[in-house]
């Protein structure tokens, strides 16, 4: 006798399993002919281990128009607009605010996430705030949170030490920005400084490194160095990377092999940097999204991440990894069939990985939390940016959605229409 019993879903590898689950994991898998409290046919229907967001700012989330809207649409005026929104922001408006696009996440199936958190101001409110979203989320979303000098590790007078305070409450990730210090030299310093705090606590490592136009911004090669240099192998990742956009191929060509030899992994935001990037260029424009063929084609591991939903960066966003993936298929031209599929598998496993997830998969043993898609296969959930019809965390289901359809009042023709092919 099964708690829970799925029956007949497809895999995103294309085999049809039946999926039982006791307490918060998976008992068996394959073909299941047992008892279940609760059964759900999936038959014909894609059923994933959930999404993954390894990038986004929950203390930001949901604040869009608070006090002002970004009218430039620049990275710069969102990061001082965000100085205008922290500066009133109070604890209790930061977890009210997190909670609700925790609701959103879990109703998308998105059920780990990683988040900064902004260490700049002494009273570390944004931190205290998260802590107590990470407690109250924990029965159905992983949170990991990444301690992030927004203003610059050295820009503030107290930007290092309340990084190194924020870690010493739980905080789980080291952040940084390099890119934003006060020049190219004290960027890179700040890269050496950051490893080694991360190497020295066992810690993981997460950079926005080079989230900027500018194709001499090269931090990035000072992180695969550092990396290699601290054996953080599997354990770092550059987030954003879009000087690589910009940069000479021939440097590019250089900076691949050091980057795969580093074992670092890589974090681009299509939503955010397709609207951030090009913003002082007439035309041409550039699209300023990283590399990512080039970078999977050296065997470093890059997943797609979400970076912010309607916010003083972008004002758009409902909390789905298949619109992140969707637009991050559109922008690099991952057109073809295999390539499709990895944008979802970036989503969901490459994504789990980065965050270093443990039990993630649809294995016996797995942790027993999964979504159900109403698409026959990931490259058809992409197209639909397909309804969550369940979504199931640690063994409960915690979501549920109707279909995509719609119905039709045309003589002759079908009354209702499901837009799978
Ligand atoms: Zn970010």
């Amino acid at each position: 006798m099964f708690d829970l019993l799925i029956k007949g879903g497809t895999l995103p590898d294309g085999t049809v399993s039946d999926i039982a689950i006791t307490g918060d994991r998976i008992a068996a898998t394959g073909r299941v002919e047992a008892e279940a409290t609760e059964v759900i046919d999936a038959t014909g229907d894609l059923v994933s281990p959930p999404f993954v967001d390894p990038h986004f700012h929950m203390d930001a989330t949901l604040s869009y128009g608070i006090p002002r809207v970004n009218a430039s649409g620049t990275l710069l005026e969102g990061i001082a607009l965000w100085g205008e929104l922290r500066a009133i922001a109070t604890v209790e408006e930061m977890v009210s605010r997190a909670l609700t696009y925790c609701d959103w996440a879990a109703s998308m199936g998105l059920l780990a996430i990683r988040s900064h958190v902004d260490t700049t101001p002494d009273q570390l409110r944004g931190v205290e705030a998260l802590l107590e979203v990470k407690r109250q989320v924990a029965g159905y979303i992983d949170l990991q949170l990444v301690a992030f000098p927004q203003d610059g590790l050295y820009r503030t007078k107290t930007g290092r030490e309340n990084l190194i305070r924020a870690l010493g409450r739980g905080v789980d990730v080291v952040g940084g920005i390099p890119h934003f210090e006060r020049t190219m030299e004290e960027g890179r310093e700040s890269v050496a400084d950051l490893a080694r705090i991360a190497a020295e606590r066992g810690l993981m490592l997460d950079l926005h490194c080079d989230e900027t136009d500018d194709p001499m911004s090269r931090h990035v090669e000072t992180l695969a160095r550092e990396v290699t240099r601290h054996g953080l192998k599997g354990r770092a990742a550059g987030s954003h990377l879009t000087s690589m956009h910009s940069m000479d191929n021939y440097y590019v060509s250089k900076l691949l092999p050091l980057m795969a030899e580093s074992g670092m992994a890589a974090i681009p935001n299509p939503l955010i940097n397709i609207t951030l990037q090009g913003r002082h260029d007439t035309y041409p424009k550039r699209r300023g999204l990283t590399r990512v063929k080039e970078m999977q084609a050296h065997g470093i591991t890059v997943g797609w991440g979400q970076d912010c939903v309607m916010d003083p960066w972008y004002s758009l966003g409902t909390a789905d990894m298949l619109d992140v993936a969707f637009m991050g298929l559109h922008v690099t031209q991952m057109t073809h069939p295999d390539e499709m599929a990895r944008c979802f598998d970036m989503v969901t496993n490459a994504n789990a990985r980065i965050m270093g997830l443990q039990g993630y998969g649809l294995k016996k043993g797995d942790v027993a939390s999964l979504v159900i898609l109403d698409a026959a296969s990931p490259t058809e959930a992409l197209r639909l940016r397909a309804a969550r019809l369940a979504v199931i965390a640690k063994g409960k289901v915690i979501a549920r959605s109707a279909r995509g359809d719609a119905r039709l009042s045309l003589p002759g023709r079908p009354e209702t229409l499901r837009r799978r092919h």
